[in-house]
């Protein structure tokens, strides 16, 4: 096998990763910290588009990690990136909350329920049936269907939610039609990730926690994976995947030397 070239600029997931139910993972300050003394790009993803990159700036800085606004990169700002690529300047009918509405005014686009060139769906927590009659008929008159992430759950202290994804599948049922889904384990996340760092994806590397979306995400744009076991993903599922990662560490904490 041929020698993996250095690696010049790290991507890395947040939750389960960096942090965890509001705790920073041991090793996670450590890790920030190094990254930016050696000025090396790099970037925190995630695939949750309900927070502005201010807002999640100001939530790990509670945490006491310090990540600046301009490294950090959500589901929201993939799907507004790839929006502004595929129809400059267009239209969206938007169910989601600032993160995703921020991004998409910030790339130039109007927000309107009448005749949208997009339905975008992003996460929020105050999923309304009347935007959903909206999003579907709208999407039946011609509006294209995009979803900022696929996941159908997401956490919360007291239990799963459910997230974006699932939805998603009420709408794609009540219309017959699927959704683009630009976040994780769309590999268009890392790619966008990667432009937006002027990097390239044979000399950079994603860390996650799970094989089914960072680990599949961050191999198919190309790039060097390493599992930590701080999150989803147990140390006996690894080989249940027909892929595998560059390599698996217990935690970030292993990987502040690699800096
Ligand atoms: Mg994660």
């Amino acid at each position: 096998m041929a020698e993996r070239k250095p690696i010049e600029s790290w991507l890395t997931d947040m939750d389960g990763v960096l942090i965890h139910e509001g705790v920073p993972i041991p090793g996670a300050d450590a890790f920030i910290k190094k990254l930016r003394e050696s000025g090396k790009p790099f970037l925190v993803l995630t695939n949750n588009s309900i927070y502005t990159p201010r807002d999640l700036h100001a939530r790990l800085r509670r945490m006491g990690l310090d990540v600046p606004v301009e490294n950090i990169w959500t589901s929201a700002l993939a799907t507004a990136q790839f929006l502004g690529d595929q129809r400059p300047d267009g239209t969206a009918y938007v169910i989601g909350e600032a993160g995703l509405t921020t991004a998409l005014h910030d790339i130039g686009y109007v927000l309107t329920d009448h005749e949208p060139d997009y339905v975008v769906l992003g996460e929020t927590r105050t999923y309304s049936f009347e935007a959903m009659t909206q999003a579907v008929r709208l999407i039946n008159k011609g509006a294209r269907f995009i979803c900022t992430n696929p996941d159908e759950t997401g956490p919360s202290a007291e239990g799963p939610l459910p997230a974006t994804g699932a939805v998603a599948a009420l709408i794609t049922k009540a219309t017959g039609k699927k959704p683009y889904f630009a976040g994780k384990p769309n590999p268009l996340m890392m790619r966008t990730g990667l432009n937006t760092l002027g990097a390239h994806s044979e000399t950079s590397a994603m860390i996650g926690d799970r094989m089914d979306t960072d680990v599949l995400a961050g191999m198919e744009a190309g790039m060097q994976t390493f599992l930590v076991l701080t999150g989803l993903t147990g140390p006996d599922q690894v080989e249940n995947y027909p892929y595998r990662p560059s390599k698996v560490v217990d935690s970030i904490a292993d990987l502040v030397d690699w800096i």
